[in-house]
Order: C-alpha cells, then sequence, then structure tokens
C-alpha cells in the first residue's frame, strides 16, 4: 500500500469516529482543516501538516501525547514541514492562549478541558522558546485551522481529494 493508501485507511476506519465533545466525527475535522488550509492558499506542506494534524488521534494516542506520537509516525514518509506543524499544534495552543489576549475564548469547551491535560497556557520562557522554532509560524497557522474545523454544517472534500497532495511529498 502507498503511504496515502494507509492513510486513507485511517480516514475511512477511526475518523468515522466522533470527536468526544465535537460537533463532527474527527475525519471531518481533520478534513475541513485541510480545506481551510487550502483555500488560505497555504503550500502543499502545510496543508498537509493541517490534514494531518491529528493522525495522532486516529492512531490512538492519547490528547496530551497525539501531537508528537503523530509527527514522528509521520516522519517514515514526509519532512519537517510537513511533521514539524503536526508536532507543535498543541503547542501552539498553549501557545496562543498565553500570547493572544481573546484566543482562549474561541476555543472549544472540549479544548479547554484538554488544554489542563496538555500543561495550561506557556509560561513567558515557554513562549519565547516557542517562537524561536523553525516551524512556530507554521504551527500557529495549523492551529487556527484546526480550531475553526468544527463546523458540523460543513461538508469537506474527502480524502481523495487530498491524495495527490500526500503522494507527491512522500519522500523519494
Ligand atoms: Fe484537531
Amino acid at each position: 500500500m502507498t503511504p496515502a493508501e494507509i492513510i486513507g485507511e485511517l480516514f475511512a476506519g477511526p475518523g468515522a469516529r466522533e470527536y468526544l465533545g465535537e460537533p463532527v466525527t474527527i475525519g471531518t475535522h481533520m478534513l475541513q482543516a485541510g480545506a481551510l488550509a487550502e483555500a488560505a492558499g497555504a503550500e502543499p506542506p502545510l496543508a498537509a501538516a493541517a490534514l494531518l494534524h491529528d493522525i495522532g488521534h486516529l492512531r490512538g494516542e492519547a490528547d496530551n501525547r497525539h501531537g508528537p506520537a503523530g509527527a514522528r509516525w509521520l516522519s517514515r514518509w514526509f519532512g519537517e514541514a510537513v511533521t514539524e506543524p503536526v508536532r507543535l499544534h498543541v503547542a501552539a495552543k498553549r501557545y496562543l492562549c498565553a500570547a493572544e489576549p481573546g484566543y482562549f475564548g474561541l476555543l472549544s469547551a472540549e479544548s479547554v478541558r484538554t488544554l489542563a491535560l496538555q500543561g495550561g497556557p506557556m509560561t513567558p520562557d515557554e513562549q519565547a522558546a516557542f517562537e524561536a522554532l523553525p516551524y512556530a509560524r507554521d504551527a500557529v497557522a495549523v492551529r487556527r485551522w484546526d480550531d475553526a474545523a468544527k463546523a458540523p454544517a460543513v461538508t469537506p472534500p474527502g480524502f481523495a481529494h487530498f491524495a495527490p497532495l500526500l503522494a507527491v511529498l512522500v519522500r523519494t
């Protein structure tokens, strides 16, 4: 199987599960995030990161681990432009809670609940360390699409729409 086929099976199987506390399935949530990134004109690796940001959840990882675990799994096929925003998308939530007035108020109830498990808002030292990371801005972008991708009335394109995007990004 190709990487896109393997990932597609995760979307079709575990992706059809309810996303605990959210109004859309986890797969629909990820497809919405990918579609928002495309609509915003994101470069292909960043659009793929948005699409794949919760792949750790599809592989059964817990809330506080799903970013790094998902990124590690994806790194067998994809470079850092894809994996780093995935790895950092939970850190980006903690960052935005500290750095941006008003951001916390935009979070879903479930996202507020998991924030505590994930370490809460960043300290000033943590914020500075995060900002120095090469993919910090991309992680923040993924995070904003993540937060917006919980709309029950929106039907995103199916996984097949994104398969060619993933195929060109696989390292050879
Ligand atoms: Fe998400």
